[in-house]
């Protein structure tokens, strides 16, 4: 049966739903190794090498009350997070993306907290495109208006991140109280409207059912420019009311990241390195994923709390687990992109 549906994917034939659903049913690890392998099988065809993304936090003021339950984010919601409330000004936006340049990623998330109407994210987009040549990811959530995505659109921004994290609205209204599930769907419809490239991702391991992540798969299909697609293991913040909720296992992160290759062959399909832990990047590259987040050079000005974890990937020992798993990162030839080349150490310690 597996190898059935494995081979109609690898045949670039559409799946059923039931299909889906015995994929994430599996339990037998030879089976579980199939669909990896399927997964990774299909993502050599587009030969494109492993984007690296690295990250801005602007802010982490928001004004979503009450808060998102899982949130370690946000100002006051957790003491592993950041807790106490930041707003970067300019100068050190424009120092921490001029590091991310120097180091050789070529890409930088700009994401911050609700309640500022896109503004900041304006603002970030202006910062990144007038003085470098990084690709711009935005995430300020459903904190965006039409002019201000039209803004973002001005500024050449790349992609606008808005993830829907769940589309059972049940769930979605029971984690997140201050926001609902039409804002987000209403911007990232926006998004495309407007021709920007759309990210928007699941936040896995709240309580969803498979058949929750099948629908929103299928839902994620309406969106005309749909380029990219977060997989979020959820991983509880101290402190905060999901505390003890247990965090998504590795193998339903790799089970999901692989379902997603195997639904999605062309799209970039983004994993945070603070959601599935630095020390299991290679877990998510093994599962088909090809564009690791949250990556962070050695000399990075900033101090960094991960979205959905407190740690996060550094870029040494993510370009160690690239080029060990003879992968090839895409790193731009910088100053400092030469100095990581000549000294990625051979094996990692798991920290
Ligand atoms: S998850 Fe985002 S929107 Fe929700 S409380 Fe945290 S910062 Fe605000």
């Amino acid at each position: 049966m597996i190898n059935k549906i494995l081979k109609k994917a690898l045949n670039k034939k559409s799946l059923e739903n039931k299909e889906i659903l015995t994929l994430f049913q599996i339990k037998n690890p030879d089976d579980f190794k199939k669909v990896l392998d399927t997964a990774v099988e299909i993502r050599s065809e587009n030969k494109r090498p492993i984007k690296l993304t690295s990250t801005v936090h602007m802010t982490n003021q928001c004004q979503v009350s009450p808060k998102c339950k899982y949130c370690g984010f946000a100002a006051g919601t957790s003491q592993e997070g950041y807790y106490h409330s930041f707003f970067k000004q300019d100068q050190e936006i424009l120092e921490a993306v001029l590091n991310i340049e120097k180091s050789g990623i070529p890409r930088v998330s700009c994401s911050g907290a609700h309640g500022f109407k896109g503004k900041h994210a304006v603002k970030a987009a202006q910062i990144v495109k007038e003085n470098t040549s990084l690709e711009l990811l935005v995430n300020v959530g459903s904190d965006l208006t039409e002019s201000a995505i039209e803004k973002l659109a001005y500024y050449n921004t790349d992609t606008v991140c808005c993830n829907l994290e769940t589309v059972n609205e049940e769930l979605f209204n029971r984690l997140k109280p201050g926001e609902t599930l039409q804002q987000r769907i209403k911007v990232c419809e926006m998004v495309s409207d407007e021709g920007i490239e759309l990210s928007s991702g699941l936040l896995i391991g709240l309580g969803e059912s498979y058949q929750d992540r099948i629908d929103h798969f299928n839902f994620l299909r309406r969106f005309e420019t749909l380029g990219e697609i977060p997989i979020m293991g959820f991983n509880p913040y101290k402190g905060t009311p999901m505390e003890n909720h247990p965090a998504c296992s590795l193998e339903e992160q790799m089970k999901t990241i692989a379902i997603t290759r195997i639904l999605f062959p062309e799209i970039r399909i983004t994993v945070p390195t603070p959601t599935i832990g630095p020390e299991n990047v290679k877990f998510s590259l093994m599962a088909g994923a090809d564009n690791l987040a949250t990556v962070i050079p050695d000399t990075y000005p900033h101090t960094v709390k991960g979205v959905g974890s407190p740690v996060f990937g550094n870029l040494r020992d993510v370009l160690a687990v690239i080029n060990e798993m003879g992968l090839k990162p895409q790193l731009n030839k910088q100053e400092d992109s030469n100095h990581y080349e000549n000294n990625i150490p051979q094996t990692i310690d798991s920290k």
